[in-house]
């Protein structure tokens, strides 16, 4: 499978710019989330399950602990040997300013690490934020914002309790975008009411405001949350396998070019997962939509010759 032939992906594009692989490494820094203690909402997004970020509910290990280890798999999978600090668990910048220095200081501490990638709410972001972001980037690092987004339909964020809108998220990525600091935006497909033309809509909504990527995935039903309590009783159904290949092929082919695709698709542990089923076949996911953007390319192919 060669999705970097249709898709400008993540892994591609790190390639292209250091000339060898540059992976993320995953960081639970033990945060909280805005929307779960009480100061934007409780119980937190209909679909988020603490358990997902932190699956044996213990403190997690040191930054350096979680670099070591994660370092430790990839090298043995992909043989990459330079690292981005993925801060992914939570809000990510939900701190003062000072802890957050410590923290994202303590990851590129590490010698292979060789950037920071910051994974947030949009409305997590005050400018000293983002002005220490952009102080690593002065610095030659490479960074990168990451805003969830999910949905850029203020209905849909209202129904899953999201505790932000658009507003929030344009906001953000405007003064992101204003400072040259990279910025991926998250998009879930599949999420309560939707349809593809409403992922796409989304989609339409980001680009007008300006990203520099994107990361997909298709909505997970897990254990222990408000969702998993609709679709028991039938008020949630989840997407079909098809639905989401076809509506992340045809955000991909709406995307321009220059625009890093960091995710395709996402995956649930077993133990959590409820629906959809073949949300924990990655692979499967992946090799779908390079099939039909490779026979996309065939069809243009053969209409333009
Ligand atoms: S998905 Fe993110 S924003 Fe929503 S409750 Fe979970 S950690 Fe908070």
């Amino acid at each position: 499978m060669q999705l970097p032939n249709y898709v400008n992906t993540f892994g591609a594009a790190m390639q292209r710019k250091y000339g060898h692989k540059v992976h993320k490494l995953t960081i639970n820094a033990d945060f909280t989330c805005p929307n779960r203690d009480g100061s934007k909402g409780l119980g937190g997004c209909s679909f988020c399950n603490n358990a997902t970020f932190n699956p044996n509910g213990r403190r997690p290990p040191s930054v350096i602990e979680q670099l070591e280890a994660g370092k430790r798999v990839i090298l043995k999978r992909t043989g990459a040997r330079h690292y981005l600090a993925y801060f992914q668990a939570y809000t990510n910048t939900y701190a003062a300013i000072e802890q957050l220095r410590a923290l994202y200081d303590q990851a590129l501490e590490h010698p292979d690490v060789v950037g920071l990638s910051v994974g947030t709410r949009p409305d997590c972001v005050p400018d000293p934020v983002l002005d220490l972001l952009c102080e690593y980037r002065d610095r030659g690092l490479e960074v990168w914002l990451e805003l969830g987004l999910q949905s850029a339909n203020d209905h849909t964020l209202a129904q899953v309790n999201r505790g932000h809108g658009w507003a929030e998220y344009a906001d953000s990525a405007r003064r992101a975008r204003q400072r040259g600091l990279n910025l991926c935006t998250h998009l879930i497909v599949g999420m309560p009411g939707e349809r593809r033309r409403d992922s796409l809509q989304s989609l339409a909504r980001v680009l007008e405001v300006g990203t520099d990527g994107l990361k997909l995935h298709p909505l997970h039903v897990v254990k222990g949350t408000q969702l998993a309590r609709q679709w028991r009783q039938g008020e949630y159904q989840p997407l079909a396998f098809d639905d989401y290949v076809d509506t992340a092929v045809a955000m991909v082919q709406q995307t321009p070019a220059g625009i890093i695709y960091h995710r395709l698709t996402g995956t649930a542990s077993k133990d959590l997962l409820l629906a959809p089923l073949w949300c924990s076949q990655k692979w499967a996911v992946l090799n779908a939509i390079h099939d039909r953007l490779h026979y996309a390319s065939i069809c243009r192919a053969q209409g333009a010759a």
